[in-house]
């Protein structure tokens, strides 16, 4: 048992994380400044004497008293749509923000966990991407808040690792999906499935050629744990390496749902990345990790989950 900070613990994966950890019989702190996060993606959990939530600004000071035996820092808006939204935001939790974090788990001798992201391959000109590629980011594009922010935050967690000796973990997070994304995240996965489930049509930008390879959240948090409680420092790639055209993944969220909803095609967001598809031979091989759902089952507890959070709201 151990007690754990989880930074952006209200929010899709954090909240994800902070049950897992529950599960398993850790306590857990969860900060969250809610600018993306949700209190409903954790009320299950209050009440539990295992849990605390902290509504806190992490690109602030951070302060926890009592031990800690791992600060995990997964806050940061991470959709596209908040790239344009809350752009500083994104660079300050990202810079700052980790900074703070580092700070907590130095001064308690915890064990450091940074959520990354594939983001920082950019436009991946190699493919599919190894944890060994240096990426192709445009530093000043809209993009460019959230790619060079954790660009930065891995660079300064190495930084604390190599100059203060902080046992930590770095994980490349690729597109994942489930129950707890927001319905108006503007995500292809959350996009798609609410436009199926209202009969409006859908959305795709481009041509729908560009590739994403979706992991369902159970399994990305599942590649979590494994990473965290391993011996592994440098970068791990956690996604699922089924590649999927944009206009394939619309497709099968018609078919999953049993939608009417048509195709649309709309212009594609600037500098968006024309592939993507993870390498993970190392989480293989280190963690014996690899994601067990397929696509459409996923899909399928997604669209589930949706429509109980559209009929509750309505
Ligand atoms: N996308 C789309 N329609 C939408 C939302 C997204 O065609 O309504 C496309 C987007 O342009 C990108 C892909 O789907 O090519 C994945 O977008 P998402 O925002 O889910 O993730 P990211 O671009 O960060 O991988």
């Amino acid at each position: 048992m151990a007690r754990v900070v989880v930074t952006g613990g209200a929010g899709f994966l954090g909240s994800h994380l902070c049950n897992r950890l529950i599960d398993r019989g850790d306590e857990v702190v969860c900060l969250d400044n809610l600018i993306t996060g949700s209190i409903r993606n954790i009320e299950n959990l209050f009440g539990n004497p295992s849990f605390t939530f902290v509504e806190h600004d992490v690109s602030t000071f951070i302060w926890v008293p009592g031990d800690v035996d791992a600060v995990l820092h997964f806050a940061s808006p991470a959709s596209p749509v908040d790239f344009e939204r809350i752009p500083i935001q994104i660079l300050k939790v990202g810079s700052l923000g980790t900074h703070n974090a580092l700070g907590l788990a130095k001064a308690k001798g915890a064990r450091f966990f940074l959520a990354s992201t594939s983001e920082v391959y950019g436009d991946p000109l190699v493919h599919p991407q190894p944890e060994t590629y240096w990426g192709n980011v445009n530093p000043i594009g809209p993009r460019g808040v959230y790619d060079e922010a954790k660009r930065f935050a891995e660079a300064m967690t190495m930084a604390y690792h190599r100059h203060h000796g902080l046992d930590v973990r770095i994980v490349r997070i690729f597109n994942t999906y489930g129950p707890h994304m927001r319905p108006d995240d503007g995500r292809a996965v959350s996009n798609f499935i609410v436009q199926a489930l209202r009969g409006e049509d859908i959305t795709v930008y481009g041509d729908g050629s560009q590739t994403r390879s979706f992991c369902y959240a159970d399994d990305e948090v599942r590649g979590f744990l494994a990473l965290l409680d391993s011996d592994v420092v440098g970068p791990t790639n956690i996604g699922n390496p089924v590649e999927y055209t944009i206009l394939e993944l619309a497709e099968i969220v018609i078919e999953v749902t049993g939608s009417s909803s048509k195709i649309v095609f709309e212009p594609l967001p600037v500098d968006d990345p024309t592939q993507r598809q993870p390498d993970i031979t190392r989480a293989r091989e280190l963690l014996g990790w690899e994601p067990e759902i397929d696509v459409r089952t996923g899909i399928a507890k997604t669209a589930a989950y949706f429509s109980e959070v559209l009929d509750t709201h309505s």
